[in-house]
């Protein structure tokens, strides 16, 4: 039998690759829905190549050039952002891999739960908006969540075979971005552009400027505390530039387990797809230590990368924080991509964000649409 996968955000950066993992197994795996918030042009191709029931279009104004494109194959074609979520809960989906970016992850993620379906999360906004909702949702349905984050995927895999033997903490390791070396005077003039040369990870845009502001790594620091449920001063976060040890685990004997290999995102992502078994594959890269004099690791700063200490904050006020943290964020980034923002002007905006939106303790779902959007409101009128 055949896995059957629905691929949220399947043009993106994780959902290529997610197809890539998939064409290399077609005896295991059959993809029965893709979605993709605005690349038709690459939304078609892919619906060509594997003949997908579902193809969801979120933008509407490209539904008929998708339409056109694929009338001569047996695809169902929808548009919308309503219609990614409510796809999700087809009943011959065996698996959703989460990979859209954002806020937007949270609603279909929530309604794949819901009607029974695996997770494969690499939709990392999902769980610092709403862990806590998540983590309710997914006991009461008895589903389980896979990390395709490559730290998470790493901390899970420590973990196997250590189920009577509780963590003391986690080292999460962060490549430090782009920007690791460079002063708090020279950050202040720092662009997109120089951001998005990346020196490690394959990522999409987004990701990548979180990752220079190192709220990349806050964001994971809440997603790790709600996925392996670890009280904050359980995790450490360790800067460690090769991207060579992608987490580790420490227990309570004081051993650490470690995770290792080359950076890239297609072995998490087939580990998630085929857990508990690992998939054979001649395409993932192999390591070789020589290749590596050293592999270092140091403490991160942050006075110069500031975002780190607000994720700090926002999980530790809890309630509707992390989701005010998050709304700031995607507009700030959006704008830094834009040239419209500086380097430290995203985190002042987002700490703005932080102090003035309204603290809810134990936020509903419709609680997070309305924190989301007046974070979103105030964060723009502060640019
Ligand atoms: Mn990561």
């Amino acid at each position: 039998m055949k896995k059957k996968i629905a691929i949220l955000g399947s043009t993106g950066s994780i959902g290529t690759q997610t197809l890539d993992v998939i064409a290399e197994q077609p005896d295991q795996f059959e993809v029965l829905t893709i979605t993709a918030n605005n690349n038709a042009d690459l939304l078609i191709q892919q619906a060509l190549k594997f003949k997908p029931d579902n193809v969801v279009i979120a933008n509407f104004d490209k539904y008929n050039q998708v339409k056109e494109a694929l009338k001569d194959e047996d695809i169902k074609i929808y548009a919308g952002q309503d219609a990614i979520a409510q796809i999700v809960e087809d009943s011959n989906i065996d698996m959703v891999v989460a990979s859209m970016v954002g806020y937007s992850g949270l609603k279909p993620v929530i309604n794949a739960i819901k009607a029974g379906k695996s997770i494969a999360l690499a939709n990392k906004e999902t769980l610092v908006v709403a862990g806590e909702l998540i983590k309710e949702l997914t006991a009461k349905h008895r589903v389980s969540v896979l990390p395709v984050d490559s730290e998470h995927s790493a901390i899970f895999q420590c973990l196997v075979g250590e189920d009577y033997n509780p963590i003391e903490k986690i080292m999460l390791t962060a490549s430090g971005g782009p920007f690791r070396m460079m002063s708090a005077d020279e950050l202040k003039k720092v662009t997109a552009k120089q951001a998005l040369k990346h020196p490690n990870w394959d990522m999409g845009a987004k990701i990548t400027i979180d990752s220079a502001t190192l709220m990349n790594k806050g964001f994971e620091m809440i997603e790790a505390k709600w996925l392996f449920d670890l009280a904050i001063d359980q995790i450490e976060v360790v800067v460690h530039p090769q991207s060579i040890v992608h987490s580790m685990v420490q227990f309570e004997d004081g051993a650490v387990k470690a995770q290792l290999g080359m950076p890239d995102m297609k072995v998490p992502i087939a580990y998630a797809l085929s857990y508990p078994l690992r998939m054979k594959s001649n395409n993932n890269p192999r390591m070789s230590l020589a290749d590596y004099a050293s592999l270092t690791f140091e403490k991160p700063d942050m006075e110069r990368f500031p975002n780190l200490a607000l994720s700090f904050e926002a999980i530790r006020k809890g309630g509707n924080a992390p989701c005010i943290l998050n709304a700031a964020n995607e507009i700030v980034v959006d704008a830094f991509l834009k040239d419209r923002c500086s380097f430290y002007q995203m985190s002042d905006i987002i700490q703005q964000t932080l102090n003035n939106i309204h603290y809810i303790e134990s936020p509903r779902y419709s609680d997070f649409v309305e924190t989301d959007k007046a974070a979103r409101e105030f964060a723009l009128s502060k640019l």
